[in-house]
């Protein structure tokens, strides 16, 4: 059985047909509080989902909801499977001056700090979206806060980032991105299987396509192919990769 351990539930139209004979459970992430709400109502009324909590590090506007969602993970402690998504900008700077982009980013560290306090007083998981050269910063914070599980969802960056946050036990997801960007599939075969878990980030949408939960199939095919090493084997590992890193069995 295939987990996909990173999507926005709460962002699709319909949720009919996210699930399947092959992607048993799917873990959502909020990206600010109404989303958190959503997601919580959705994951109530349906097996297979499971929630995690935050406000996503690439809408500055939303940094202002801190108080609002450490309250919501406070109160849905016992319902939530992680802290997320949660980290620090990299493309909404892109197109901002340079003191515009030093100043969201001073709050992004503020919030992240906030909230991996939080989850390490709650002993939660966290869903991180750091990639590139946040990814030192997240790890100094992860460090502060002496966090022992995290995901960096959809990584990519410097080696010497993955290598410290392989040490660190820390899980990689890898996404549909393999089967359309080279350049990403190339940075992906460095990342060991054992730190390996499956997501579609949807619904991102994927040369066109809309991301679903049923695509993480292909994506583990697609690593059994370039590594030669059998579908079943890579399904069990990344599932078993998956309970580890959200401390619970699926
Ligand atoms: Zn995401």
């Amino acid at each position: 059985m295939f987990i996909d351990v990173h999507c926005h539930i709460d962002q699709y139209k319909n949720i009919d047909g996210l699930l399947n004979d092959d992607v048993k459970a799917v873990v959502g992430a909020a990206i600010d509080f109404e989303s958190g709400e959503k997601l919580l109502s959705i994951c109530r009324q349906n097996a297979g989902f499971y929630a995690a909590l935050g406000i996503h590090p690439e809408y500055s506007g939303n940094f202002n909801q801190l108080e609002a969602v450490k309250r919501q993970i406070e109160e849905n402690k016992d319902e939530i499977v992680a802290i997320g998504e949660i980290g620090l900008p990299y493309y909404s700077l892109e197109g901002m001056d340079e003191m515009e982009a030093k100043a969201v980013y001073k709050r992004a560290l503020h919030v992240l700090d906030e909230l991996l306090s939080l989850a390490s007083r709650l002993q939660k998981p966290v869903v991180l979206h750091a990639i590139e050269a946040t990814a030192y910063d997240a790890l100094a914070l992860l460090e502060k806060y002496r966090i022992e599980s995290a995901l960096f969802h959809w990584f990519e960056g410097e080696e010497r980032a993955l290598s410290r946050l392989i040490e660190k036990g820390y899980y990689v997801s890898v996404g549909p991105d393999v089967l359309c960007n080279k350049a990403y599939d190339d940075f992906v075969d460095k990342v060991p299987l054992e730190n390996m878990v499956f997501e579609s980030d949807g619904p991102w949408e994927y040369a066109g396509e809309v991301g679903v939960p049923a695509m993480v199939r292909s994506v583990a095919r697609h690593i059994s192919n370039k590594r030669g090493i059998s579908l079943s084997r890579v399904e069990s590992v990344a599932y078993e990769n998956t309970c580890r890193l959200y401390k619970r069995f699926f």
